[in-house]
């Protein structure tokens, strides 16, 4: 079910498309369809106060303003709004413009062939979650801060686990640990949002150190319960400027049933272009110290192949955006075989993120994937939730064993 009060705009310079999106969305039970043949319609809707728009629907191909220009656009205004990009044009490019609309900080929920599967549009319109309003800028945006300060001081953000799987034979290996934010009038706010603010107004080591020590508590309370499970941490690479983390870290370690083997730090690669050098110092001395370096996200960033050359990664997570569906667009499929060919080459780990059905799941084995993460398994839970999981999941291996 979409969430309640959704509001999807859709944009579309054909017609018959527009007719066809919003039978789709009905049937789908979104409440509230906005239909527009035109780019710049579509942005005076957008700016329209009273309209209140979660999800856009877009083509690409369209006269005017297209959709990359819409995009950029939408990119300006700052504003939280899924994007589903809808095109029949050539899956790598489809692929670009997706790229492009993150490089705009837009949240890109996913992009749709033509004709529209009803099932891929429903899962995408299922998966968004709502955000809280967009952070406003100016001096209203330092009360969003504040609030994100004292929201960490009060301990207000919390830990979320996703599990981890082990191709080879099913066995949970580890957990991603999540950081979430229920603010206490607007809702769940979206880390993208969060982790954003975090790192405009220097709040990003508080927030990294918080989670953190979150994470470790929990991960080492469920080792000493018996679980033999790694935790997976991400580290924003702005926290990487503080020579002495790996020693902090390893500090915090200290007294807990995790060793430096058990934990892996995950850099999203697009953000580890600035200052290298202190970065790298940093990385390699936690290697050094024993832990795992995950390069997250791969494929998305600009410089990929240069970074697994320069930084001891002992895993690489490819993007969930050549995960899903992957069987269904060439493109994708070759980029997450190669990702996994190249782990082989290089002996390090290769996880597959966003394993959303059996079809997914299949494909990343027979390519030789180590580990998978995602809904086909598990979504991010609760660390209340973990526990019953587990049990659950653990009886059902064996009873297919
Ligand atoms: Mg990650």
């Amino acid at each position: 079910m979409p969430a309640p009060e959704l509001s999807c705009l859709v944009v579309d310079d054909d017609h018959f498309m527009l007719k066809t999106l919003d039978v789709l969305l009905t049937q789908i039970g979104v409440p509230n369809i906005l239909t527009s043949d035109n780019a710049q319609d579509a942005l005076k809707h957008i700016a329209n106060q009273n309209n209140r728009i979660d999800i856009i629907i877009s083509d690409l191909n369209m006269p005017g303003m297209d959709g990359i220009q819409l995009l950029r656009h939408l990119g300006g205004l700052g504003v939280p709004i899924g994007i589903i990009l809808v095109s029949g044009e050539d899956p790598r490019l489809v692929q670009s413009v997706r790229t492009l609309g993150e490089a705009f900080d837009l949240k890109v929920l996913g992009t749709l062939g033509k004709p529209v599967s009803k099932t891929d549009l429903e899962q995408l319109i299922t998966d968004f979650e709502p955000t809280a309003d967009a952070p406003p800028t100016g001096p209203a945006a330092m009360v969003f801060a504040d609030e994100l300060k004292a929201a960490i001081t009060n301990k207000e953000l919390t830990v979320n686990y996703q599990p981890q799987i082990s191709i080879s034979d099913g066995r949970l290996v580890g957990v991603e640990a999540l950081a979430r934010w229920n603010h206490p009038i607007k809702g769940q706010i979206s880390p993208t949002i969060f982790v954003g603010i975090a790192e405009k107004y220097n709040m990003i080591q508080d927030l990294t150190t918080h989670i953190f020590g979150e994470a470790i508590a929990q991960v080492g309370l469920w080792r000493s319960q018996g679980f033999d499970i790694n935790l997976s941490v991400n580290f924003s690479a702005q926290s990487l400027t503080q020579l002495d983390m790996p020693e902090m870290i390893y500090e915090t370690l200290q007294g807990t049933s995790l060793r430096p083997n058990n934990l892996t730090i995950e850099i999203t690669e697009s953000t580890l272009a600035e200052d290298i050098s202190i970065a790298l110092d940093i990385l390699t001395r936690m290697r050094l110290k024993g832990f795992g370096l995950s390069i997250d996200d791969f494929g998305t960033g600009f410089s990929s192949l240069e970074q697994l050359q320069q930084i001891p990664f002992t895993e690489l997570k490819v993007d969930r955006s050549f995960v899903h569906n992957a069987h269904a667009n060439r493109a994708c499929q070759a980029i997450l075989e190669s990702s996994i060919e190249l782990t082989k080459r290089l002996d390090i780990v290769s996880v597959a993120e966003g394993v959303e059905d059996e079809i997914d799941f299949k494909l990343v084995k027979a390519l030789g994937c180590d580990i998978v993460q995602g809904f086909y398994f598990a979504k991010p839970m609760a660390p209340e939730k973990f526990v019953p999981w587990s049990r659950e999941y653990s009886t059902k291996l064996m009873k297919n064993n």
